[in-house]
């Protein structure tokens, strides 16, 4: 290294290192200064603090004292990780050139950038999760976009039509950071950069990235988005990104569309109730063996399918390995020896491969052979199209086999990688030294004999290279004509001699030309397996379909799922025993009772009432979870199933457990219900739970009316809608397509037990009052409360509206039914008494501060004409 000037800021040293942070504002330099990792000034303060590093001060007794702190270079990974991960950039600046060999200051140069979404190590336990990089460029009316994730090579691109599709596509992602081009306005950039990390880009002419965009993409916004991106990835990485497929475009609207309501309340993928990662769909249905089917088994329940061919497809495989439990098993246990195909060949382009990637890369294709018999027993022709597709890259196998040594050390510099035989030249090295060390030791042998020095030695370091080692105490039988005196040590000299320094120079040029030779022949290999990472990358997309629908034919086995009957056409929906994925593992299936879903041509919308906590949105999810799981292949948790293919799912449950956060949730719960109405098609399925409960009882209540009969008339999309709106289930007299289901109950020793079961018909009305009973509220109320019910129930009768007093299933009977006429009156078509409102005008507005005795005399004249 280069010794540490004392002087002041500017020496030649700081002034390269402020020319390099210069053009990396936005991130923090890590300079390389001999064998650390340096950062000064303002990235130093803020990095001792969050990397909990001690921040000490270059030239520190001078007034140009500059606040510093470092890493080892062997250890600056996790320092990087740290930051990233929340939500920084790095920019990793290396030396360029052999500091012995510089003259003046030592090159450096920013070798890469790391940022959020181009983090390439993966942490143990993260395998299994994609790290998305956006790209998204505003085009006036929709928005161009494009992601991918640089470990796995993937990259896709679309058009999405609004903010809310835009914003669902991040949120599905879970994009960390966004490329956006360097003219973004400022509310794009607002609300885009919520907690995620906005990257701009200048966007230029296609040039180099050019070669990302595939002929079929004709969309110039579309190209434009990939150039994009792709500028921005090569700009920060500075390498090759070979391994980057070229783009493919896709339409949103090819997947089961969700909105995000949907995803987080049906708990896919996380739990963001109990953030219990075993509360969700992913962990109950995941049986993967590897990381790429880890990947891309979230992929296919966030996107379930809409094409019935694809679907069935799928179905059709799970089948087939349901069927075939030996060679299924045997799939598993070759999947379980698949190593992270996609990101090992992602390495590989990236030139980051390491020996033991390679052996990894070989083991797994070792597999692909038995993969491949396993699918030529499986009989039908559900695989008829993986297997002929199926490449087993074995020329890549073999080329690694006979090549690299499988006890191979990590660094590819410390030699010992390439197997013997693969290379005559390197094995006569190779000889060389081995024949060396041989020679060195019958050397010793001799000389002992013939000095008879029974403790010399014939050694070498590193740093000495070889020598004859003779202790203090025999110095006197030296052969001095013939021994050259090299070192002198405290209780031993050190000597040579002219054959032995012939020997060892050349095995010290061996040794050399060895470890030379050894790096070319690595690289070249590594160069021969990147010419096949389009073929790895293909075989890294089928193993990893396989071995999610292996999964699914598991899970479909251990929890008794069955097929889903796919209807061609109609939105007939038949599902009998129908369980909670989830909920019946929490419960265990003892506990857990099926329901059916039944909904026919005549039926569009269930309307489920029962008390809090009696099964209704559970209910609503385990159906919502059963179409996503038959849409994305795999079986369901029912005894039977018909289902139509929906094309979007719409929710709004669980704010209504959020009543005191008032205004702003019933805000959120009524553009959720708006998306619906506005969106939803016949072949859409919307899960409303509670709606309407944000607000005011009355106010409340209306809401829900309206809306159901604005779903029931102009969407005729499936709808699952519960209340405790107990009034809203007389409307199955006026909306044909509309009908009750009740959550029964039944009393068992003085306490109402829920059956969680769904039953036909509306709820038991008084079953508030009953509550009520059973807490052991006098009899005489009871009877009261019971009257002034039916009195309600007789009023609500004779209107045209649905407008009884709503008797609440909440235990709280007596205070519910407090003020009937108050709240019945809002129900009614005009405003209320004006006369009476232009008295109370009147009155408000007289000044009694300033009025006479006659003014009010006067007033008082007025009002009572009024009246
Ligand atoms: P609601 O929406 O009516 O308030 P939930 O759907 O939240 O009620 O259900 C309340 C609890 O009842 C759940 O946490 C679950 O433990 C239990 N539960 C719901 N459905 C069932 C069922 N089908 N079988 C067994 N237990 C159920």
């Amino acid at each position: 290294g280069e010794s540490m000037p004392r002087k002041s800021q500017t020496t030649p040293m700081m002034q390269q290192y402020q020319a390099i942070k210069d053009q990396y504002p936005d991130a923090f330099l890590f300079y390389r200064v001999g064998d650390f990792f340096e950062l000064y000034n303002d990235d130093a303060i803020k990095g001792a603090r969050i990397l909990e590093l001690k921040l000490t001060y270059r030239s520190k007794n001078t007034d140009r004292a500059i606040p510093m702190c470092g890493v080892p270079h062997h250890a600056v990974q996790a320092p990087i990780e740290t930051l990233v991960d929340q939500g920084y950039k790095v920019a990793l600046c290396e030396q360029v050139e052999d500091p012995r060999k510089a003259v003046g200051m030592v090159k450096r140069e920013v070798t890469q950038l790391i940022t959020p979404g181009t983090i390439l190590d993966v942490k143990p336990g993260k395998a299994t999760e994609n790290n998305y990089l956006s790209a998204v460029l505003p085009t006036g009316k929709d928005y161009g976009f494009a992601y991918t994730d640089l470990s796995t090579g993937e990259l896709k691109v679309s058009r999405l039509r609004n903010k809310f599709a835009l914003q669902n596509e991040l949120a599905a992602l879970n994009t960390k950071e966004i490329v956006v081009p360097t003219d973004l306005d400022d509310q794009d950039a607002q609300w885009l950069g919520v907690d995620r990390l906005l990257s701009p880009q200048t966007v230029t002419a296609p040039s180099a990235e050019a070669s990302y965009v595939s002929q079929d993409l004709e969309d110039p916004k579309e190209v434009q988005v990939v150039v994009m991106l792709m500028q921005y990835l090569l700009t920060t990485q500075k390498r090759s990104l070979a391994h980057i497929q070229k783009a493919v475009a896709y339409q949103p609207s090819q997947y089961l569309d969700m909105d995000m309501d949907a995803r987080v309340n049906l708990d896919i993928l996380k739990n963001s109730r109990t953030g219990r990662k075993a509360d969700t769909l992913l962990a109950v249905v995941d049986q993967t063996k590897t990381a790429m089917g880890g990947r891309l088994l979230k992929q296919w329940l966030d996107r379930p399918l809409l094409d019935i061919k694809a679907i069935n497809a799928r179905q059709e495989q799970v089948q087939d390995l349901l069927d075939h439990y030996f060679e299924r098993s045997e799939l598993q246990q070759s999947l379980t020896q698949v190593y992270d195909l996609e990101r090992l060949a992602g390495r590989v382009a990236y030139g980051n491969v390491n020996g033991r990637d390679l052996i990894q890369l070989q083991t797994s294709l070792d597999q692909i052979p038995s993969i491949q018999a396993i699918l030529d027993q499986l009989d039908d022709g559900a695989f008829e199209k993986m297997r002929a597709q199926l490449d087993p890259v074995t020329d890549v196998a073999d080329l690694i086999r006979r090549s690299i040594d499988p006890e191979a050390k990590l660094s590819i510099t410390d030699g010992g990688v390439i197997l013997a035989g693969y290379n005559q030249q390197l094995d006569t090295y190779r000889d060389t030294n081995r024949n060396g060390a041989k020679w060195m030791a019958e050397l010793e042998a001799h000389e002992r004999e013939i000095t008879g020095i029974r403790t010399l030695k014939v050694n070498n370091t590193s740093a000495a290279g070889w020598f004859i080692s003779v202790p203090n105490g025999s110095l006197d039988k030296v052969p001095e004509d013939r021994y050259e005196r090299k070192m002198t040590l405290t209780n031993a000299e050190r000597f040579t001699t002219p054959e032995l320094k012939e020997k060892a120079a050349l095995m010290l040029t061996a040794q050399e030309s060895a470890a030379g030779l050894e790096y070319d022949l690595f690289q070249e290999i590594r160069e021969q397996v990147k010419a096949q990472i389009a073929r790895l990358q293909k075989l890294a997309a089928l193993v990893a379909s396989l071995d999610v629908l292996q999964g699914f034919a598991t899970v479909s086995e251990n929890n008794h799922y069955v097929r889903p009957q796919m209807a061609t056409k109609g939105h007939d929906v038949a599902v009998h025993g129908g369980r909670h994925p989830v909920v019946e593992q929490v419960l265990g299936t003892q506990q857990y009772i099926p329901n059916d879903v039944i909904m026919d041509h005549d039926t569009d919308m269930l309307l489920i009432t029962g008390p809090n906590m009696s099964g209704k949105s559970t209910y609503m999810r385990q159906f919502a979870l059963i179409v996503i799981m038959a849409q994305a292949g795999c079986f369901v948790p029912a005894d039977s199933a018909e289902l139509p293919v929906f094309d979007q799912i719409f929710t709004r449950i669980g704010a209504a457990d959020n009543l005191a956060q008032g205004q702003s949730t019933f805000m959120v719960e009524m553009m959720e219900a708006d998306a619906a109405l506005q969106h939803a098609t016949a072949s859409s399925l919307i899960l409303f739970d509670e709606i309407g409960r944000g607000t005011a009882t009355y106010d409340g209540m209306a809401l829900a009316q309206a809306i159901i009969e604005y779903l029931h008339d102009h969407v005729h999309a499936k709808t699952l809608f519960s209340t405790h709106y107990h009034e809203l289930t007389s409307l199955s007299d006026s909306l044909s397509k509309l009908q009750n289901v009740h959550v029964g109950a039944v009393e068992e020793k003085g306490t109402l037990v829920f059956l969680h079961k769904m039953l036909p018909g509306p709820a038991d009305k008084s079953y508030g009052i009953h509550v009520a009973k059973l807490a052991g509220l006098p009899d005489s109320l009871l009877k009261r409360a019971d009257t002034i019910l039916q009195k309600l129930e007789a009023n609500g009768a004779n209107s045209a509206e649905v407008a009884a007093q709503p008797v609440a299933p909440e235990p709280q009977p007596v205070a519910q039914v407090a003020e009937p006429e108050a709240q019945l009156s809002l129900f009614e078509p005009e405003p209320v008494k004006p006369k009476v409102s232009a008295v109370e005008k009147k009155l408000r507005n007289f000044d009694l501060m300033t009025a006479t005795p006659m003014d009010a005399m006067n007033l008082l004249y007025d009002l009572q004409k009024q009246l």
